[in-house]
């Protein structure tokens, strides 16, 4: 009886570690990026200081956001998508996963993160005791690239505008931004994917996350404690939101 009990205390005290660590980890990471203090200080009093959100549009709501989308032709890529992935979840989440853009069986049915590349999207949210109904996905682009080439530049701005509105609506206190092109776009940078994850960066005063893509990490399984470390710095947020 008392063995299982010493193990669950070695294993218990080992997490503890980690969690310690990890938090340190983080906090001399914001320290060295600027970022120390968001939201204010650690502990009750980060309730006090909320992100800034990107200014509220109280008129504008998500279906207004798709109604203004209509049947979209602003881009090249309206004559080859079959459908255009809007995006889906909760209207009111905390937390916005933003993709890249839509591949095959997201065009064919018309939502985000569908295929194997979803399959597993939906194990990383599940492994932070989420379901994808509590949070909001979405692309950077909303119809699929032929070929699922990357996005043009032409293709990103037309569509743009359209998730910075969704973000508008939904107002999260955290984004994931998920792989490269979806962390470059939004932060508009140039810098690896490999040097910008693991730490909170802002999107219109929204503290967002860039880790890994699913489909990277099919690819790369070796990749994926790395998102787990990424997503561990979510929960402990969103938490606190
Ligand atoms: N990859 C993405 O970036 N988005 C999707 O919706 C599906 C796969």
């Amino acid at each position: 009886m008392t063995q299982p009990r010493a193990l669950d205390e070695t294993h218990l005290l080992s997490e503890l570690r980690d969690l310690v660590a990890g938090l340190r980890h983080h906090l001399e990471e914001e320290r060295a990026t600027g970022l120390e203090g968001w939201p204010k200080g650690s502990g009750p009093s980060r309730k006090k200081a909320p992100p800034s959100p990107p200014p509220s549009s109280p008129s504008l709501t998500l279906e207004g956001v798709r109604e203004e989308l209509g049947d979209c032709r602003r881009c090249k890529l309206h004559s080859t998508r079959k459908n255009i992935v809007f995006g889906t979840g909760n209207p009111r989440a905390k937390l916005v996963f933003v993709g890249e853009g839509p591949g095959r069986d997201e065009d064919l049915q018309g939502k985000p993160f569908v295929g194997l590349a979803g399959q597993l999207l939906t194990k990383i949210i599940q492994a932070i005791q989420l379901t994808r109904e509590e949070v909001y996905i979405a692309n950077i682009i909303k119809c699929r690239p032929p070929g699922n080439r990357n996005p043009e530049p032409d293709e990103i701005q037309s569509c743009e505008p359209f998730l910075r509105k969704q973000l508008q609506v939904i107002r999260p206190g955290l984004i994931c931004a998920l792989g490269t092109f979806a962390a470059q776009t939004l932060l508009q940078t140039e810098e690896r994917i490999s040097l910008l994850r693991g730490r909170f960066h802002r999107y219109q005063g929204i503290p967002l996350m860039p880790t890994y893509h699913p489909a990277y990490l099919l690819r790369n399984p070796n990749f994926k404690r790395d998102v787990w470390e990424d997503m561990k710095k979510i929960k402990i947020e969103y938490d606190l939101l």
